[in-house]
């Protein structure tokens, strides 16, 4: 590996800056703390920092040289809501919030490369780091371009870096065309006519309709959606009803639909809608539906995909890189800025979860799990690849 010197002599000090924010949680949009670190680290090594973008953001730029061509290098900053059960020394000090996704590396990685970058000025341009709010659920990467965030800071290209468990540590992972789903929610409410359990002739049941439902959806997947499009739909609720000898006037099923492209995303919807309804009016009942898409898939653009994988084999070997990643159906909110810019999102290898064996208690490490930490290994590695993008980016 050729990491930069400096990264890895300073590891002990990024380290604790990991280490105080994983201690210190704070969920979407509450990020008031995490911005005061993050801040206060970037203006203390001169950098120019603008607050307050989506709320809770943050934005440094680094300039250098004459050009003015920018690279936008992200990182997110929320924790979520989930009771940590590890239980080393900087474990959450809040009940029921934890940093269980490993943004508090990610942005580590992002303030290792920032110092970097500042003091060595090995570049001709701009380098803005975007320190967003809410990546979980909460589109604070929505939030940021629709406060300004590319006119305030042009970049011609960005760039977000997630680690990844089960990937080796020293191993990237990017693609081009899709790498992460997009997520819609869906909640459909049966409307029939309830009355005695004893004399269904004299109801019109919403609990028959709603089953009847919820297996017509999934022909939505085996029979309507073309094979080579990936999809899922789960429903994950249904409620109806509070005693064994009524029928109840509603039920209510909902779930979620996870897709790599608009147009299937579309089929879905028209068809849920479709189902729903004519189901309901076969019995005689009434269904509404309110769809709701969330964040679209998180699709990267070639060109930039693979211009951050040849900086990746620079810094890892290309061995290290792995160019053909299968996409998964969780999503990511980078998604957006990927859709007002050119660039791309890679993973980067948390490793097996040997760095939480030492004293770290044992437990699968996976993302968004109770015992999940970040591999502080990660930061000088991660740092030299932002600051490798960046110089290259910016010759
Ligand atoms: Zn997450
Ligand atoms: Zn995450």
């Amino acid at each position: 590996m050729q990491l930069i010197e400096s990264l890895t002599e300073s590891k002990s000090e990024l380290q604790a800056i990991r280490r105080d924010l994983h201690a210190h949680p704070e969920l979407r949009f509450e990020e008031h703390r995490t911005a005061d670190v993050v801040a206060r680290t970037l203006s203390g090594w001169g950098i120019e920092v603008q607050r307050g973008l989506g709320g809770t953001g943050v934005v440094g730029r680094i300039r250098c040289g004459t050009s003015r061509r920018a690279i936008g290098l992200r990182a997110d900053m929320d924790a979520l809501p989930i009771q940590e059960t590890n239980g080393f020394p900087h474990r959450s000090h809040f009940d029921g919030r934890m940093h269980a996704c490993g943004h508090d590396g990610h942005m580590t990685m992002l303030l290792a490369a920032a110092r970097h970058l500042a003091a060595a000025r090995t570049f001709d341009g701009d380098v803005v780091l975007i320190f967003q709010p809410a990546e979980e659920g909460g589109a604070g990467a929505q939030r940021m371009i629709q406060d300004g965030l590319f006119e305030r800071f042009p970049c011609d290209a960005v760039f977000a870096l997630h680690n990844w468990p089960g990937l080796d540590v020293g191993q990237f992972a990017v693609a081009p065309g899709p790498m992460m789903a997009s997520t819609s929610e869906f909640e459909i409410r049966v409307t029939g006519r309830g009355g005695h359990a004893a004399l269904p002739h004299l109801t019109v049941d919403p609990v028959l309709v709603a089953v009847q439902i919820v297996q017509g959806l999934q022909g939505i997947v085996t029979r309507a959606r073309n094979p080579i499009d990936a999809a899922v739909l789960s429903v994950t609720m249904i409620h109806a009803g509070d005693a064994t000898n009524v029928v109840p006037d509603t039920a209510r099923v909902g779930g979620t639909v996870r897709t790599f492209d608009d147009a299937v995303t579309d089929l879905f919807e028209r068809q849920i809608r479709q189902i729903s309804q004519l189901t309901a009016q076969a019995h005689g009942a009434s269904a509404s539906v309110d769809f709701r898409r969330s964040y679209p898939a998180t699709v990267n653009h070639p060109e930039q995909a693979e211009f951050a994988a040849r900086v990746a084999d620079r810094v890892v070997g290309a061995h290290n890189v792995v160019r053909d990643v299968d996409p998964t159906m969780g999503a990511e909110d980078f998604a957006f800025m990927l859709r007002a810019r050119p660039g791309a999102y890679l993973f980067i290898g948390n490793g097996a979860g040997a760095h939480r064996e030492a004293g770290h208690g044992a437990g699968p490490c996976m993302l968004h799990n109770a015992s999940y930490d970040f591999n502080d290994d990660l930061i000088p590695i991660g740092g030299t690849f932002w600051v490798r993008l960046a110089e290259e980016f910016l010759r």
